[in-house]
């Protein structure tokens, strides 16, 4: 559980006698305080003050939710009570209306709101201060006994299940059998006499699971009220989701409460209530984007009781209304510069303001609106690329499904969350996280959402749910995680004790496979595949604008011609390492590479060496076309050879095998069968086939010398530690010819492209360098190499020599590493490994999960890079670096290349390039602008 950080001046405040301001109206309230006062309630003051037509109310603070969470008998700090009080004679004037009052009594929501929006996470109660007297004083005040009722059982319920801790399913129990009894599908359906019964039958569940009457004093009401709001701080829902979106007590603190003046937009048919977004927050479209419900409350839109409609339809049913509205969307954009996603109420009426938000979008959505409002001058092009956060991006690389499937759709239902994805069908939270835990991708497809089903949310691949719009709670969470999420699908019916659904005729069972599309509606059946996503001109255009700022260029890590392509398409700037070991994998070339390792004299080797020359070169080549006049680093051999060869055990099971084979083709062989073929599967893979016959047994024992061999280098190769072992430059300084057929092949490649005036960047890196007399050396085989090239093709080949720096020792020596490279590049994994002494191979699976829960470090070291302590080695490798060579090119290329917060270090320490994989491209552009920016901003202050 996380744990709740009291300040020290919330501390101090335990302490004070003196009065202190915890509670604070909206006309005084900051605007721009949301640590103190919650995003929510921070809002309200700011529309009150600016003039928005906002129902009078007050916030209490977040100091007041933490000094109440620490105070050992939890109550509630000095002073609340009696300002809480004063508050409300205030908006008991400003409303005409009074709190308790039996002739015309003043209702208040009590709403949560912390700094950061956690939609849903925390509690709120609505049409609190109703009894039975200030009933009677609304019902003579409004005439509208089915209004009054309606909010009666609505705050019973509310109240019950959020202040009391009544189950939310005993209530909906009662409301479904009185539904039942009075014949009608929609609570709207329900007459006042209906909602009168719900309420006393409703007052009755809490007493039968209390053992207490329901609280009739208003201001008792208001203070259980407020501690169970300020207790949801604590709540599994939102500690869960604080751990989730690694909301830290320095991002959000506590919640502040906020009471509000009620009004209704259940009052009758020229009464309303909706949700709305400023643009539409699915595909950023500058449009009108929400919905609303004649005569209901605020959280039916949300919770998908009843299907709302589209805000524009308000235009024909109330046209002044509607233009008020567009008046509103029109200044809270202008005002607040960003997206706004905000609640309206209309009473008889009049227009209200109840809250509004920076509105949550995916990243199709935060890339367009940026460009956009960039476009119209709301934004500057810095402000436009600061509001995305860089991992954003990563969204944008969801699939799609494949334009060319053929399947038809089982369902459709509203668009509400784009991007596409498979899994099995689960009907519950808790069995999406049972089975998304045992590693089966999972839909959670419910009826509707609540926020209780967050820990589903978390394990599903997407969402699928029967009931409300694209406003409904399913949809707002599934596009805050950009999920895929199809909502409202109305021709399901959800049954979750069965664990099934129907749609038509068709039964979807629980682990039946369906896939949704985010982007269209449309729900399929069985697994459909999806194609990756293009880049949208928006985000070309912002990336273009990112590069112009940003200090960093972002390369690619890639390792072949194709990945080298791909990585074009997402704006490397080069290639910052290809992994050379990688090409030789392939199934043609891995028996080469064998017989290389096998062989027992340096001409055996070389003999090899020369049938992999030209397959390096055309590789060599390929990338270097395909990335010039762009560099492309490229890294000899680096890991231990070793790793070429089967393992010891799997060489053991063949040769038994073998000799198993051999005997019984011997045994056989008289019969002369030789249509009939004996099979093998060899350590690579492939399969061979021996004839019955004595040819068979022949090649049998020359198949079983060859893995007697291999096994004999196993042994030789052997090494307890082999990533400390003879791998990198120890490897090419053991066996030069190794390395000098893969510089060769690189510098022939380079003169062969020269020759016909293409600008190719070859850069040649030597991995797990540690002194410099190493670097001499091979820099010795490149300058032989480079003279016979020259001779041969007559052109001087162009190229720089480099080298990683990936090992303790080498950041230490690098002074004098630098007089031997044109170039250093960070192998931060290596260099990470070596710092913690931490394996890069087991620790993220065996101790840093706990290292993570338990806090002992604050992030995976091999993920964001630690600053701390590798970081330092790489300032000092830097500092002494460039005081030898001044103009140094120095980048990264270990997977923190790629991490936003690791960018903004290598920023901040002045390299020149960060090197990642291909898709996190865009990622690293956008993060290198931010740093730079950031660095910019900071100057300053
Ligand atoms: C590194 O060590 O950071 C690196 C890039 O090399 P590799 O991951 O191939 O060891
Ligand atoms: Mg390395």
């Amino acid at each position: 559980m996380q744990t709740l950080e009291i300040t020290p001046a919330a501390e101090e405040l335990l302490l004070e006698d003196a009065p202190h301001q915890f509670v604070f109206s909206f006309h005084e309230g900051n605007g721009k305080n949301k640590q103190l006062l919650g995003g929510k309630g921070a809002n309200l003051c700011e529309m009150t003050q600016i003039g928005l037509n906002v129902p009078p109310g007050f916030v209490i603070s977040t100091e007041a939710c933490l000094t109440y969470l620490a105070s050992a008998d939890k109550s509630l700090p000095a002073g609340v009570i009696d300002q809480v009080v004063e508050n409300m004679k205030a908006v008991e004037i400003a409303t005409g209306k009074k709190f308790g009052d039996a002739e015309n009594p003043l209702l208040v929501s009590v709403r949560s709101g912390s700094a950061l929006s956690m939609p849903g996470m925390m509690d709120t109660i609505l049409n609190l201060g109703l009894n039975e007297d200030t009933l009677q004083g609304l019902l003579n005040h409004t005439k509208n006994e089915r209004f009054v009722f309606d909010a009666y059982r609505r705050f019973i319920q509310l109240f019950g299940k959020v202040a009391l801790g009544v189950p939310d399913a005993k209530f909906d129990e009662v409301f479904e059998a009185q539904k039942h009894k009075a014949g009608v599908k929609v609570d709207i359906g329900l007459s006042a006499a209906d909602l009168k019964e719900i309420s006393r039958l409703f007052l009755q569940v809490v007493k039968d699971v209390t053992g207490k009457p329901f609280p009739t004093d208003v201001y008792e009401q208001l203070e259980i009220a407020i501690k169970a709001v300020f207790n949801s701080w604590t709540g599994k829902r939102a500690v869960d989701y604080r751990r989730e979106f690694n909301i830290t007590p320095q991002m959000a603190n506590g919640t502040a409460v906020n009471v509000v003046a009620m009004v209704f937009g259940n009052m009758g048919n020229d009464s309303a209530t909706g949700v709305a977004f400023t643009r539409d927050p699915g595909t950023g479209e500058n449009i009108f984007f929400g919905e609303y419900l004649v005569n209901a409350q605020g959280e039916d839109v949300v919770a998908g009781i009843r299907t709302p409609k589209a805000v524009i339809e308000l235009k024909t049913e109330m046209p002044s209304l509607y233009q008020q509205l567009e008046e509103l969307r029109s200044k809270l954009e202008t005002h607040y510069k960003e997206v706004q996603d905000f609640e309206f109420t209309i009473e008889k009426g009049v227009l209200y303001c109840l809250q509004t938000r920076n509105g949550k979008m995916n990243a199709t959505a935060m890339v367009r609106t940026s460009v956009e409002m960039a476009k119209d001058n709301i934004l500057s092009k810095n402000e436009a690329l600061l509001r995305i956060k860089p991992d954003m991006l990563e969204q944008l690389l969801h699939p799609r499904l494949d334009s060319l499937h053929k399947s038809i759709p089982l369902a459709q239902g509203l668009p509400a969350s784009p991007g596409a994805a498979s899994g099995v069908c689960v009907f519950d939270a808790d069995r999406a996280e049972l089975l998304g835990r045992a590693v089966e991708k999972v839909i959670l497809v419910r009826e509707e959402t609540k926020p209780e089903d967050i820990h589903g949310f978390f394990a599903s691949q997407g969402i699928l749910t029967s009931r409300g719009g694209k406003t409904s709670h399913a949809a707002v969470v599934a596009r805050g995680m950009g999920k895929p999420c199809v909502a409202g699908a109305e021709g399901i019916e959800v049954d979750v004790k069965l664990r099934q659904a129907r749609i038509g005729e068709k039964t979807l069972h629980e682990g039946d496979y369906i896939t949704i599309d985010g982007g269209t509606g449309y729900v399929y059946q069985g697994v459909i595949p999806t194609v990756d996503p293009t880049f949208s001109d928006e985000l070309k255009l912002l990336l273009t604008w990112a590069d112009e700022v940003a200090k960093l260029k972002v390369f690619a890590n890639a390792d072949d011609p194709d990945a080298a392509k791909k990585a074009l398409t997402y704006g490397a700037m080069g290639i910052g390492l290809c992994r050379t070991e990688r090409m030789f994998n392939a199934s043609e070339r891995l028996p080469i590479v064998v017989e290389m390792i096998l062989a027992n004299t340096e001409e055996e080797r070389k003999a090899a060496l020369d049938k992999l020359l030209p397959i390096q070169r055309q590789d060599f080549k390929d990338i270097l076309l395909a990335m010039a006049p762009r560099p492309v680093t490229i890294r000899l051999l680096d890991p231990p050879i070793h790793e070429f060869l089967p393992g010891e055990d799997e060489l053991k099971e063949e040769l038994i095998h073998l000799r198993h084979l051999k005997d019984t083709a011997a045994g056989v062989s008289n019969l002369t069968n030789s249509l009939r073929l004996l099979h093998a599967e060899n350590s690579m893979g492939a399969l061979t086939a021996f004839p019955f016959n004595d040819k068979g047994v022949e090649l049998i024992d020359q198949a079983i010398v060859k893995k007697e061999q291999m096994l004999k280098k196993v042994h030789e190769l052997h090494e307890v530690n082999p990533m400390l072992g003879h791998r990198g430059v120890r490897l090419g300084l053991t066996f030069p010819e190794i390395y000098k057929m893969q510089i060769r092949a690189v510098l022939e490649a380079t003169a062969e492209c020269q020759k016909v005036h293409i600008d190719v960047r070859p850069e040649i890196m030597v991995p797990q360098v540690c002194t410099a007399e190493e670097l001499v050396r091979v820099k010795a085989y490149v300058e032989e190499i480079k003279a016979e090239v020259q001779a041969q093709h007559n052109v001087t080949p162009v190229f720089k020599f480099g080298t990683m720096i990936e090992v303790v020792r080498a950041c230490m020596e690098a002074g004098e590493l630098a007089k031997e490279a044109a170039f250093f590049s960070f192998g931060t994994n290596d260099l990470t490994q070596a710092t913690f002494s931490f394996s890069r191979e087991d620790a993220e699976n065996k101790f840093l999960p706990l290292y993570a829960e338990k806090n002992i470090l604050h992030d995976n070291p091999f993920e964001v890079l630690d600053t701390n302590g590798v970081g330092k080695l790489m300032k000092v490798a830097v500092e002494w670096g460039r005081k030898e060579k001044p103009d140094l090119k120095i980048g990264i290329c270990g997977e923190h290349g790629g991490q936003p917060d690791s960018i903004r270090f290598c920023h901040q320490l002045g390299l020149n390039y960060v090197s990642c994989s291909g898709p996190r491209v865009p990622v690293a552009r956008l993060a290198a602008a931010h740093a730079s920016l950031g660095e910019a901003k900071n100057a300053s202050l």
